[in-house]
């Protein structure tokens, strides 16, 4: 992107800047958020999210494991693990999706790239960093 302007640039969209992204725009600025990797930061692309699809998993086996106390019986049961690795990146993949449809939504500008400092009042945009 070439040279703009904003009232507030937000260096990186996890669950600090993209809410605080949102609210300033709620508010009346016109708001730009800088993200180099994916929308959501950790929390929703590797920390919080993918891990609750991983234990959600877990828990549904021991639940089966644990079937016959229960009065079900369960023929044989086991984890396919690449499934749900598959589920989980699923999951993280929707939700990152929804804070794209939020900013939006809001009109929050995202900007692709590595952000830094680079003086008063500006930032700057390296896009050769997107996608890492
Ligand atoms: C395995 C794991 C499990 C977790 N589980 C939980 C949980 O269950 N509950 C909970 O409350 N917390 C959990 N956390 C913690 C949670 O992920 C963090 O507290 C939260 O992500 C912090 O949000 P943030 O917005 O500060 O930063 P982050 O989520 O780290 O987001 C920062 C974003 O900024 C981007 N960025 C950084 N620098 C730049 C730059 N110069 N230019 C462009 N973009 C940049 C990054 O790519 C990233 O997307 C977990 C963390 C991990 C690792």
């Amino acid at each position: 992107m070439s040279d703009s302007e904003f009232d507030l640039v937000v260096i990186g969209s996890g669950p600090g800047g993209y809410v605080g992204a949102i609210r300033a725009a709620q508010l009346g600025l016109k708001t730009a958020v800088v993200e180099r990797e994916h929308l959501g930061g950790i929390c929703l692309n590797w920390g919080c999210i993918p891990t609750k699809a991983l234990l959600r998993t877990a828990d549904i086996y021991r639940n089966i494991q644990h079937a016959a106390g229960f009065g079900i019986k369960v023929d044989g049961s086991s984890v396919d693990l690449e499934a749900t690795v598959k589920r989980s990146r699923q999951v993280a993949a929707q939700l990152s999706g929804g804070v794209s449809g939020l900013l939006k939504k809001n009109k929050v500008t995202v900007i692709n790239g590595h952000g830094k400092l680079a003086g008063k009042g500006k930032v700057e945009v390296d896009d050769r960093a997107k996608s890492r």
